[in-house]
């Protein structure tokens, strides 16, 4: 059946998200959630909304929780586009600004689903290297033909690491074509770039309530744009990309500052903790601004490690990047979930460094 598929579709790989094992069965750091629960306040909104009914169609444009992120993210709302969480919102852009067979540019290793954005898009798309302490290079702001989209995660995945808001005016400045500034970890960085978007409107900034609001099962996201720019996407999203239960849950989340606050302190002081047990074990580690580290090792191949916590019911992202190397993505858990990590990780060291299995 594969002859009635487009070539390009058939020939590509498809995005591999990170297991999702029936709860329970492990220590889960493999995919960045939130291992706290969310604000109470959105279980209530959304019991509310099941009270008031499902038969109605959802607010197109999510005008409730547009108004109330507007209010606490200060831009104006109609600067604001929802989707159903952000890769909804990746898409959304990929789709609205590159044409078929035009440029996408994005930095590398990064996330590896705006590649396979460009490749349902029948785009093509240019992978710039980062430096080799993850900063950007000249290349990153190149202006070449056909190029109509620059990706940054930033913080970046799987490095945890940032650029500067001065570089990224600063290549903003120099492109010919938006630039969109994936935050779905701005909220345990020091800064973001949330105020440049009124600065240089060809900065768009993406954010999620997955991570840092603990909602990755709801699926809620969104974009902050110029407004010439959200009219566009708008035209180009699916009519009601987010259902009445996630509007209202997403809505009541922003609402709590207070919760997304003391969550991200707890966040925070458990990742300078989990950077210093996985030095002492031998680990090269990035320093974060992310809910994860990214840890390397100067002397062990790490997929048995990987593989080995995989056994004893750990899981961790084990990632190999053609011509950049491997490494752990660890996700912050809770103190105790950090604690059974590296008293594993010690254990498992420990055997291969006396040569049994
Ligand atoms: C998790 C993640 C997203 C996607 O978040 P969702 O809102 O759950 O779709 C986007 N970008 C990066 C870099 C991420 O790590």
């Amino acid at each position: 059946m594969t002859d009635y598929v487009r070539p390009d579709i058939a020939v590509m790989s498809g995005y591999v998200p990170g297991e999702q094992p029936p709860p329970g069965k492990y220590v889960k750091l493999n995919t960045n959630e939130n291992p706290y629960p969310p604000s109470p306040a959105v279980s209530r909104a959304i019991a509310e909304a099941v009270q008031s009914g499902l038969s109605r169609y959802p607010d197109p444009l999510c005008t409730a929780f547009r108004l109330r992120a507007a209010d606490v993210l200060g831009v104006p709302p109609d600067w604001i586009l929802c989707g159903n969480g952000s890769d909804d919102i990746l898409t959304i852009v990929t789709r609205t600004l590159v044409g078929q067979g035009e440029l996408l540019r994005l930095p590398y290793p990064s996330y590896v689903l705006y590649r396979t954005l460009a490749d349902i898009q029948g785009a093509r798309y240019e992978q710039v290297h980062f430096d080799a302490h993850w900063g950007l290079t000249a290349e990153f702001a190149r202006v070449v033909p056909d190029l109509k989209l620059v990706f940054l995660a930033n913080p970046n995945s799987p490095s945890g690491t940032m650029v500067s808001r001065e570089q990224i005016l600063e290549l903003a400045a120099r492109l010919h074509c938006p630039l969109l500034v994936d935050e779905a970890y701005a909220d345990f960085a020091d800064t973001n770039c949330m105020d440049l978007v009124a600065q240089n409107p060809k900065i768009m900034v993406s954010r999620t309530l997955s991570k840092s609001y603990a909602l990755a099962g709801l699926r809620f996201g969104f974009v902050v744009a110029h407004p010439s720019l959200i009219a566009e996407f708008a035209k180009v999203k699916d009519s009601y990309n987010c259902d009445a239960l996630a509007i209202a849950g997403a809505t009541a989340a922003i609402g709590d500052q207070a919760w997304l606050l003391d969550n991200r302190r707890r966040v925070l002081a458990t990742r300078a903790r989990m950077a210093q047990l996985m030095r002492e074990l031998g680990f090269a580690v990035e320093p974060s601004q992310a809910n994860f580290i990214w840890c390397t090792h100067p002397e062990r191949p790490l997929q048995p490690v990987y593989e080995k916590l995989k056994a004893n019911h750990v899981l961790v992202r084990y990632m190999n990047y053609p011509e950049w190397g491997e490494g752990l993505r660890i996700s912050v858990g809770t103190d105790e979930q950090v604690d059974a990590c590296a008293t594993l990780l010690k254990v498992i060291l420990n055997d291969g460094a006396h040569g049994t299995n």
